[in-house]
């Protein structure tokens, strides 16, 4: 996550649709139908399969896309096409499918921060720098019930506040960043959390992520949220060569509708954090495989790969102490629990 400041820091065209295409379509509703796990290693399969024949269907995609100039064009002209770089339009269509694709395996995707209002997840997105969603989760059910409201935590005794969310790390810096907000919003916002990204970035400890987070899931404004596991995979997919989390921000945007940014956020940083792991990607065990320009990156062994999926992928529980409702893992224990 980011430091304790973040201010510091096609099938319609063909005529006579094949088996192979038929076996595919059955294959994914048979996977919608299965449980996660068993989708994403359905998936997984589907996606071995379709790295094999990678090649050849990114052909026919790049022939059904191009003009018909480029589709007629002789093999040798093809071979030296293949090495230009990948065109905008390209890229675009091969980063909405790779989004369609994760929109089925995590049709349940949300933000894994637990919260029941704005003022929670705008505090709880704070003390989520540099340590787990779940230690976060694990620590402000004790903070909320103290502090309920801006007024309740900026009056705070400082050293109490320290005491409680010490679990989450770089607790006094934080602390001075929670109760800063929190008399920011008494004093200059009425006591709420203002919608707006140019009023959010001004709250201390609040930088463009933090924002965006409380903008998409708490106001419905869509925002791209790019926190290290969003920027690895989009790197990994090529998507943008971009390192700097405000250019990724643009790029990515470029991509996609607006409509889809907050749930594009949510899916990748999901995959990031159960299968595309920073280290060891489970390359083995990913429903993308087949669409990833970086497979093999990690452990391709189907069974060996299996047992480095995390939270429901991995039958383990989640981050949220309370998750929604569709949520098909399990839920995560308090702090200390077993
Ligand atoms: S690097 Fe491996 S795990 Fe990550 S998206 Fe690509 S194939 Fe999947």
């Amino acid at each position: 996550m980011s430091k304790p400041s973040e201010k510091n820091q096609a099938t319609a065209g063909a005529a006579k649709p094949t088996p192979v295409k038929k076996a595919t379509a059955a294959k994914k509703t048979a996977a919608k139908k299965t449980a996660v796990t068993k989708k994403a290693t359905a998936a997984t399969k589907k996606a071995a399969a379709t790295n094999k024949a990678a090649p050849a269907k990114q052909a026919a995609a790049t022939k059904q896309a191009a003009p018909a100039k480029k589709a007629t064009a002789p093999a040798k002209t093809k071979t030296k096409a293949k090495a230009k770089p990948e065109s905008h339009a390209s890229l675009v269509r091969r980063a909405r499918r790779i989004n369609r694709e994760l929109a089925e395996v995590y049709s349940y995707a949300h933000p894994e921060l637990d919260f029941e209002n704005p003022f929670e997840l705008l505090v709880a997105t704070v003390l989520s720098a540099q340590t787990t969603d779940l230690r976060v989760n694990q620590t402000t059910p004790r903070l909320f019930a103290a502090y309920p409201t801006p007024e309740d935590l900026a009056a705070a005794n400082p050293e109490e506040v320290e005491e409680l969310i010490r679990p989450t790390g770089f607790f006094r810096a934080k602390t001075k960043s929670i109760m800063g907000l929190a008399a920011a919003l008494r004093d200059n916002h009425g006591g709420e959390v203002p919608g707006r990204i140019e009023d959010l970035v001004k709250l201390p400890g609040v930088g463009r992520k933090t924002a965006f987070v409380v903008l998409g899931n708490a106001f419905g404004v869509p925002g791209i949220t790019v926190d290290t596991h969003f920027g690895r995979l989009v790197r990994r997919w090529k998507w943008t060569e971009e390192t700097d989390p405000v250019k990724v921000e643009a790029a990515i945007a470029d991509l996609f509708p607006k409509s889809e940014w907050t749930m594009l956020s949510h899916r990748v940083i999901f995959h990031g954090r159960r299968i595309c792991h920073s280290r060891k990607p489970a390359c083995g065990a990913c429903p993308i495989a087949g669409l990833c320009p970086s497979y093999g990156e990690g452990e391709t062994d189907p069974e060996k790969a299996k047992k480095l999926l995390k939270y429901e992928m991995g039958g383990l529980p989640g981050q949220r102490l309370k998750p929604p409702p569709d949520y098909p893992g399990k839920a995560a224990p308090p702090l200390g629990a077993a």
